[in-house]
């Protein structure tokens, strides 16, 4: 049994975590690039073909060679189902009987932005369309493989309630949701993979290849370094006797980048934050909030410290900037860039403790920004530790407006009130 507290903090910890300063992130990948991998692990997937243009969309159709299809936009969210273009469109998944409705509908989809519960207002724009063969199934189920962190290892996830709305089941009915810890040494066994399938309301028919399935799609999970496997809906045809995964989610370890190039070539960060993509590009791990301080730190530890002080002085901070352990002038004035460039941020606090980095690099790099970005915003800044003297003596000589206070609790209640 799991609460949907529960599921989301899983699915959660799956999908980003922290470990020490260094920020771990989950590559995302396409549906129908998904879908390629698990055909390369002969799990069964409907046939078809992606498009980037209209014509292009038509004539995928009508070599698929079927009256009956489904189109999907592919952006990097969930929920595409229920979601809205920016072109009026309702639903980014559709049901079609023609290369010509293809075509009408890739028209409708692409190059526009679809908003979906997991996108945020802004939505998340689509450049391809996946149109796949379409199935006559009897029952969705929603499978899932993730890191546990209760069983510090591999757990599947998984209920006879699939389809649409995972997040709803696992709130309403969570004695649905089912959850099987696997030793990572043993992996997955045949038998453990038939109880599950049985379990879960597989036709006894059907139950050998449902577990034929958990059991490839554990073995990619291992073998590529997943963090989330996720198929919603997993589906079961009785007349057929077929089970087949009908969308596919996969999330990569970004620390097994080095060992996984293939699948890291997969990336496409028109899907990303672009403030996220240019932090990533010089190896700044920003993450971007809704508040109204942008924060500039050095560490995990101190950016949580900085955000919570904030917080307990009436602010919020705008977003999370950790410039790491050896940051160089470059990367300080990037990471200035990155921060200004929201227009939400009215201060900015500076909370550097000079171990390895030292105070002087720090200053010299936020001298050097305010001077090429011609910084308005209020900048408060507290130093501590490595050549902080001499970081202090730069900031004085540099005739910039720069409130520079040795106590961080003075520090956040001033940008707290400058962000006012
Ligand atoms: P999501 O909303 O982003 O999770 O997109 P999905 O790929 O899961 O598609 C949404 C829904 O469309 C699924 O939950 C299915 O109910 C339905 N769907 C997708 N493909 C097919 C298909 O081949 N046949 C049928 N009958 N329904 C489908
Ligand atoms: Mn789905």
């Amino acid at each position: 049994m799991l609460s949907s507290t529960a599921l989301r903090s899983l699915r959660r910890a799956a999908q980003s975590s922290w470990s020490g300063a260094q920020q771990r992130r989950c590559l995302s990948i396409h549906e129908y690039l998904s879908v390629r991998q698990l055909e390369q692990y002969g799990v069964n997937v409907p046939k078809g073909n992606v498009a980037s243009t209209p014509a292009e969309a038509s004539k995928v159709a009508s070599e698929l060679g079927m009256k009956d299809l489904v189109i999907k936009a592919q952006v990097l969210a969930g929920g595409r189902g229920k979601g809205t273009f920016d072109s009026g469109l309702q639903g980014g998944v559709k049901l079609i009987s023609s290369p010509k409705e293809a075509e009408q509908y890739a028209e409708k989809m692409l190059g526009h932005k679809l908003v979906t519960k997991q996108t945020g207002a802004a939505g998340k724009p689509c450049n391809e369309v996946f149109i796949v063969e379409r199935k006559f199934v009897d029952k969705e189920y929603y499978f899932a493989i993730l890191m546990d962190r209760k069983s510090q290892g591999p757990a599947i996830v998984a209920s006879s309630q699939g389809g649409m709305d995972i997040e709803a089941v696992a709130r309403d009915s969570p004695e649905a949701i089912v959850t099987l810890p696997i030793d990572i040494r043993a992996g997955l066994k045949f038998d453990a993979a038939k109880s599950l399938a049985a379990k879960l309301g597989f036709a006894p028919e059907n139950q050998a290849a449902a577990a034929d399935t958990f059991m490839r799609l554990y073995k990619l999970f291992i073998e590529k370094d997943a963090t989330l496997v996720e198929i919603n809906p997993l589906a079961e045809s009785l007349k057929n006797n077929e089970v087949v995964c009908m969308d596919a989610k996969l999330n990569f370890d970004d620390n097994a980048d080095f060992r996984q190039k293939d699948i890291y070539g997969l990336r496409d960060t028109t899907q990303e934050d672009p403030r996220e993509v240019s932090a990533s590009k010089y190896n700044l791990n920003y993450i971007g909030l809704d508040g109204s301080i942008g924060c500039l730190v050095n560490g995990a530890g101190l950016a949580m410290a900085t955000m919570d002080i904030i917080k307990l002085h009436g602010g919020s901070p705008a977003n999370f900037l950790d410039v790491g352990g050896s940051a160089t002038v470059e990367q300080v004035t990037e990471a200035f860039k990155i921060i200004s460039a929201d227009p939400h941020v009215k201060a900015v606090l500076v909370n550097i403790f000079g171990g390895i980095m030292r105070c002087d690099v720090i200053a010299e790099g936020i001298i050097t920004a305010v001077h090429q970005l011609d910084l308005k915003i209020p900048l408060v800044v507290r130093l501590q530790g490595t050549k902080v003297d001499e970081a202090k003596e730069m900031i004085k000589n540099s005739g910039l407006k720069i409130y520079a206070n040795d106590d961080l609790d003075l520090a956040a209640r001033e940008s707290v009130k400058l962000a006012q």
